[in-house]
């Protein structure tokens, strides 16, 4: 940012059970992107309460928790849909199809498409390094992360290393309130994690005030996150697993969070 600009403007919308939309503004060219649309009335309430008209809408995947809010929502804005090419079929008004490396604009916010398969085959994710923020869809959640539905473990394993590259200090928005039982989990493959153990509590006391727990930080995720530390020897180690397969560890760690009753 230079010129003295002010600074990006998000807002979080919750949605349906425990989805999340969410708003990104840049108050210098009033541009505005509204990040998957899960229904559309929250969003257009939210949109109308600040004032703002959306001209983009970023689609992280097909699944309908994501994209059921996107035909009205483009009908009353005329807003452009952008979302992974391999899944332009299914995603409904859809006008822009992206792939790994594309550059997207939210007026003077400038961002880039990385593909993350695994939750789906064709996810992907919206990062706009510059200003700090990354869009993971259900790739990555806070303290977990999406079930791999259409390809193998692994293949979500490559995605999340590929995530964990990314600076410390990015603010992370996920598509699910998710949080609460996540930490569960964690904490039962990581008992002894101590900033695991921080942020769980910080978590609970959030819902209980019934504030959202995103966006979060991705350096707290490496750190406390365990499908972002497959490849720890400890964390092998805890599951009698071969540190040097990762992929085995990722494998597991899913497994047992499929089964998790916490
Ligand atoms: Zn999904
Ligand atoms: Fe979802």
């Amino acid at each position: 940012m230079c010129g003295g600009g002010q600074a990006t403007v998000t807002r979080i919308v919750p949605c349906l059970s425990d989805n999340y939309s969410v708003l990104v503004h840049d108050p210098v060219s009033q541009a505005t992107a509204v990040i998957d649309v899960p229904e559309v009335a929250p969003v257009l309430a939210a949109l109308e309460r600040e004032g703002w008209t959306p001209n983009q809408i970023l689609i992280t995947h097909h699944h309908a928790d994501h994209v059921d809010g996107v035909p009205a929502l483009k009908a009353r804005y005329n807003a452009t849909v952008v979302g992974p090419k391999a899944e332009a079929a299914s995603i409904p008004g859809i006008d822009v199809e992206v792939v790994d490396g594309d550059p997207v604009a939210v007026g003077g916010l400038v961002g880039r498409v990385m593909e993350t398969p695994g939750h789906t085959a064709g996810h992907v994710v919206y990062l706009f390094e510059e200003d700090r923020l990354l869009f993971a869809g259900d790739t990555l959640f806070v303290l977990g992360c999406g079930r791999p539905i259409e390809c193998e473990p692994p293949v979500l394993w490559e995605s999340l290393q590929r995530l964990r590259t990314l600076p410390d200090d990015l603010a992370v928005y996920v598509g699910h309130e998710y949080t609460v039982s996540n930490a569960r989990f964690a904490l039962s493959v990581d008992p002894e994690n101590g900033a695991l153990r921080a942020r769980a509590g910080e978590a609970e006391a959030a819902r209980a005030e019934g504030r959202p727990t995103i966006p979060t930080r991705l350096g707290d995720e490496k750190l406390t996150n365990p499908f972002l530390r497959a490849d720890d020897a400890d964390m092998a180690a805890r599951l009698g697993l071969d540190p040097a397969d990762s992929a085995a560890v990722f494998t597991e760690l899913r497994a047992r969070k499929n089964s998790f009753k916490g």
